[in-house]
């Protein structure tokens, strides 16, 4: 392996940018050079190629988002799209790849494996925490914090105008994000994707809690609440505006909407999430020396691991429910 490629693709996290330094700088210790691919799949096809050094991505590590850009890239999901992508990385003699995605870009990159033979390594980089093969992915915990200084912030407001608040958060059909977040920030209820409960419940909830003098009640709600989720729904799709609506009508009290949005894909990420990324992003590289492939590197239990594409794609992550059932104990 003399020359390794690196992209960006599919929905953006903080700490990318960390994990594209960690692959640079491994490669060039290890005297492999590196070429970074522009926007995803999209540049990958197009040619968009760049070369880079040891200080192409100095100053990058605090940044959110993704110095290589991203992009959602229809013509990669088709047979055609992707033999181009491999006329471009064999016309460049590129013999690796490093793919720094969520699942969609993971099995675009199996197909690439599958029918053109390029060899890839791939990092767990979403938000959402929804793959399996590694306890947590690059981004997730910069969100998290995101989100929970949302709800203190939000919650200042609440209080000062004795009203509820419905904050939606991301997360795709997982509620991963709702689950830790509303936990930390002490959130007076739930509503996730993997858990059926009522509004009426909640409603008893937030109407027990006016009785004994509280002033507001913070409910998170997840994106994929109720089957809600899919793909570039339009913002009027949001579960929490219904929630909100029909809370006021039950029990009578004032409910706003916020909708945390992108605002959650951005910030300067935490030290967790640049370790995260600094440590897979070395091992993808080391992983590709050693002439391996078609595998996902994560952290288990503390320890950096290669699982299959195929075992990651298969399984379906859950979320912790001990963690969930704890949050409905402490915020009675
Ligand atoms: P994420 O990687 O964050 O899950 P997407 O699901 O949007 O984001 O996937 C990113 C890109 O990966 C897509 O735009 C497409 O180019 C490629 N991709 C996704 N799913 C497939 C698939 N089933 N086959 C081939 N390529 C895919």
């Amino acid at each position: 392996m003399k020359r390794i490629g690196v992209l960006t693709s599919g929905g953006d996290a903080p700490g990318m940018n960390a994990a594209i330094r960690a692959v640079v700088r491994t490669a060039i210790f290890y005297n492999l050079e590196v070429m970074g691919i522009r926007r995803g799949y999209a540049g990958l096809i197009e040619g968009d190629f760049i070369e880079l050094n040891s200080n192409s991505v100095s100053d990058i590590m605090q940044r959110g988002g993704t110095f290589l850009l991203s992009a959602r890239c229809e013509e990669f999901a088709t047979k055609e799209g992707r033999k181009k992508a491999a006329e471009q990385l064999r016309k460049r003699n590129i013999d690796g790849l490093v793919v720094i995605g969520g699942d969609g870009s993971l099995t675009g990159a199996e197909y690439l494996y599958q029918e053109q033979g390029i060899a890839y390594i791939g990092i767990p980089g979403t938000i959402d925490n929804d793959l399996a093969g590694t306890d947590i992915t690059i981004g997730f915990d910069t969100a998290m914090n995101t989100i929970v200084d949302a709800i203190n912030k939000i919650r200042d407001t609440a209080t000062s105008h004795e009203r509820n608040f419905i904050i939606e958060t991301m997360g795709r059909i997982s509620g991963f994000l709702t689950v830790m977040a509303g936990l930390a920030g002490g959130a007076d209820a739930l509503l996730i994707p993997e858990q059926t409960v009522s509004i009426d419940e909640i409603c008893d909830k937030l109407a027990k809690r006016q009785k004994e003098g509280r002033l507001h009640s913070i409910v998170l709600v997840a994106e994929g609440y109720g089957g809600n989720f899919r793909t570039n729904r339009d913002i009027n799709e949001s579960p929490a505006y219904g929630i909100a609506r029909r809370i006021a009508e039950l029990t009578g009290q004032e409910t706003r909407v916020i909708i945390l949005g992108h605002l959650q894909r951005g910030g300067s990420p935490t030290v967790m999430d640049r370790i995260l990324a600094s440590k897979l992003g070395a091992k993808a590289v080391k992983l590709l020396m050693e002439g391996q492939a078609s595998k996902m590197v994560g952290l288990v239990g503390n320890k950096l691991e290669a699982c299959s594409i195929k075992d990651v794609l298969k399984k379906k992550k859950e979320i912790d429910l001990e963690l969930y059932e704890l949050h409905r104990i402490l915020s009675i």
